[in-house]
């Protein structure tokens, strides 16, 4: 069984209510067990829903308490970021998963680049919050773009 970001698989929980279908990873991933996962609705958040993104750090700091994810306006939403990716971890852990691919750059998904903060664009070294937590769990983290390492 593996954990995969559930707007990969084409589930319309993005933020903007759309999807990051890839038909690329469900050709890679069909003789696996898929396990669809959103953290940030599991965290209680809406879709749609207003972009986010860490600042201050990157994933491993805002579960330690020094970074935190706020929307674009300015709301601070790490309390439901960091619910969302313990409920994810708590579901792997019950299905004794192990591996995980997690959209890229998202500050939940993101694996070794997310968003910087800034609403630009921009991105920086570091993991989403989701991610920091399984990694720290000993699951194996990748993303859609390096898929290709998974077997
Ligand atoms: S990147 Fe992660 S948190 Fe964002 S919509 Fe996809 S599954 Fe949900």
């Amino acid at each position: 069984m593996i954990l995969v970001s559930g707007c990969l698989l084409g589930i319309n929980c993005r933020y903007d209510g759309g999807n990051n279908r890839s038909n690329a990873l469900l050709e890679q991933l069909s003789a696996e067990g898929i396990v669809p996962v959103c953290p940030e609705q599991l965290g209680g958040l809406t879709t749609p829903r207003a972009p986010a993104e860490i600042q201050g750090g990157e994933g491993i700091d805002v579960l330690v308490g020094h970074a935190r994810v706020v929307t674009k306006e300015g709301k601070d939403v790490t309390a439901a970021f960091l619910k969302g990716a313990e409920e994810t971890l708590r579901l792997a852990q019950q299905m004794d998963i192990e591996r995980a691919v997690l959209k890229a750059r998202s500050p939940s998904c993101g694996c070794g680049l997310i968003y910087d903060g800034s609403f630009s664009g921009l991105k920086k070294v570091g993991d989403g919050v989701t991610a920091a937590l399984l990694k720290k769990n000993g699951i194996v983290v990748l993303t859609e773009e390096d898929i290709s390492n998974i077997r």
